[in-house]
């Protein structure tokens, strides 16, 4: 107990969806302390989320949670267009491969559960040592100069929690944001709204997602991976109110349309609106915001678990310095670098939403025409998202700012890979081409940072050339890369002291 009479932590996350469990893996392998709470008796069980694109897995793949959801997910679901007739026409999946210039070992989105996306972070936070506290919400928070005390409700009664920094990853409704007084600003599509739901179902090929198109809009079952259940969404009608829904309505829906589909149980049943609201900023003090707390969105593009995700991604390393005695402006970086990227996310998807609109009770060919625009690679996948100006007039090869690609190939004393086998974890990573400097590894003493050189004498062989071939580095050059893989600096071997300049935020080693 402290001088408020509450436990301590560093860092208190609130909310254990997607969004909090990867800040709570994130935090747990830098040893930072933390606590998660949230206010469910068990982890969610709805599929909300139902893609994972190629940058989250990314994310996963650094830390150590991707494996469960490569095995559970599935690449190219195609489609299945049904009309009223009986008539069927088959489609190719809407989720778009990220093209090969991106260099990433996960370029398929992948159709999966978010259950089955949060059991895996749940899983690798409980390796790392952590767990969710479940059945406690945060329900009051004051914040002062070195601190946040928030009062979480448990079964046991009221306990008041002190931590030196809170993040909200409470969800759109985010009880955080309410405390703090901010509203997230935009708008709500009063009469856009969806049914949706997971259920089981009789007579059905799981290969395909189903859609049936009707002049009511269109009816859409997806088959959830590696479980027998099905994620449903249909419109409700404009100009209507929606029903409860209930097994027997969605059943009516499928009736509706002759699908000849029995629903033989369903496991949630919701009604969604549509909002596309955000905060500005993403910070306010000692409390920052992340996921749906911060932005939501319009499903179109499949975009709001994944945003979220590498919102607290951006985040982790940050946190995690600044605990460490990094300055604290380190975390405006957070919001000004994450904020621009939800909203070209909350611009992009209420275009593709709008436009998917308009199709909604077309034929396969008009509505097939709108799905397949759901998707763009750059944005979607999270690949082509970098952070600042590009201050670089570079003509080849990726800039600071930019996601740092992979480069596959390398092989060195004891070690055969790829760059981001280097990359993997929560540490900085300079890569010194052709540069036995050995200053450099003297200076780099004092920061979290591991310094790889490719092809010098004794150092990493890039064997096929494609760090070459992908960076086009030039000799002697030094490219810094921060510990959530986007670029930090590229500089001349000349300019090291200029790079390590850049390194003002880096935490000393404890
Ligand atoms: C129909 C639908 C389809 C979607 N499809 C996609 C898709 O294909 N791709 C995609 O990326 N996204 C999709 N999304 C969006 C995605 O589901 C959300 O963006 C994602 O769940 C956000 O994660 P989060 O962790 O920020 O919030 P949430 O998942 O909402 O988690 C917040 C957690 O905080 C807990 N909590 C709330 N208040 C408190 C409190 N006071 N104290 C303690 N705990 C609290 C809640 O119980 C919850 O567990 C979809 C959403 C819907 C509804």
């Amino acid at each position: 107990m402290n001088e408020h009479g509450a436990l301590r932590t560093d860092v208190l996350i609130v909310g254990a969806g997607p969004v909090g469990l990867t800040l709570a893996c994130d935090l747990a392998r830098r040893g930072v302390s933390c606590e998660i709470v949230e206010r469910e008796a068990t982890a969610g069980r709805a599929s909300k989320a139902k893609t994972i694109q190629p940058r989250s897995l990314e994310v996963l793949d650094d830390l150590g949670a991707v494996e469960h959801v490569v095995r559970h997910g599935v690449a190219g679901l195609p489609l299945r267009f049904h009309d009223s007739s009986g008539r069927v026409v088959d489609r190719p999946s809407i989720t778009l491969r990220a093209r090969s210039s991106f260099q990433t070992p996960y370029p398929d989105p992948l159709w999966i559960g978010q259950f089955d996306v949060e059991h895996a972070l749940r899983e690798r936070l409980r390796q790392l040592g952590g767990s969710v506290e479940h059945r406690a919400e945060a329900v009051g928070l004051v914040q002062d100069r070195d601190g946040v005390t928030t009062t979480l409700r448990t079964p046991d009664g009221a306990r008041r929690l002190r931590a030196r920094y809170v993040v909200a990853a409470d969800g759109g409704k985010s009880t955080v944001r309410r405390l703090l007084g901010l509203r997230l600003e935009g708008e709500t599509r009063e009469t856009e709204r969806w049914y949706i739901g997971d259920v089981t179902v009789d007579g059905l090929a799981r290969d395909h997602m189903h859609v049936w198109t009707s002049d009511e809009g269109m009816l859409a079952l997806t088959p959830l991976p590696h479980s027998d259940l099905w994620q449903l969404q249909a419109p409700v009608p404009a100009g209507t109110q929606p029903g409860t829904p209930t097994r027997e309505l969605y059943q009516r829906l499928l009736d509706e349309r002759n699908a000849g589909v029995t629903l033989t149980s369903a496991t949630w049943l919701s009604v969604y609106r549509v909002n596309i609201r955000m905060l500005n900023d993403y910070r306010r003090a000692r409390v920052l915001f992340a996921g749906d707390a911060a932005h939501v969105h319009t499903p179109a593009g499949g975009q709001g678990m994944n945003t979220g995700i590498q919102d607290a991604y951006n985040l982790g390393w940050k946190l995690g310095a600044v605990l460490g005695g990094a300055h604290p402006d380190l975390l405006d970086t957070y919001s000004a670098e994450r904020a621009p990227v939800a909203r070209t996310v909350l611009a992009s998807s209420t275009h593709k939403l709008d436009r998917t609109t308009l199709r909604l009770g077309d034929d396969a060919d008009k509505l097939g025409a709108a799905l397949a625009e759901l998707a763009d690679d750059a944005l979607t996948t999270g690949l082509g998202i970098r952070y600042g100006s590009r201050l670089d007039d570079r003509a080849e090869g990726p800039v600071a700012g930019d996601r740092a690609p992979n480069a596959t190939g390398l092989r060195g004393p004891g070690f055969s890979g790829d760059l981001f086998d280097l990359t993997r974890g929560p540490q900085w990573t300079l890569i010194a081409f052709d540069n036995d400097d050995p200053a450099l590894t003297d200076r780099a003493g004092s920061f979290p940072l591991h310094v790889h050189r490719i092809d010098t004498a004794d150092g990493i062989l890039d064997g096929a050339g494609a760090y070459r071939r992908i960076y086009a580095p030039s000799r002697g050059e030094l490219v810094l890369i921060r510990p959530d893989g986007h670029i930090a600096a590229r500089v001349p071997h000349d300019r090291a002291a200029d790079l390590f300049g850049a390194l003002p935020f880096a935490a000393p080693v404890r």
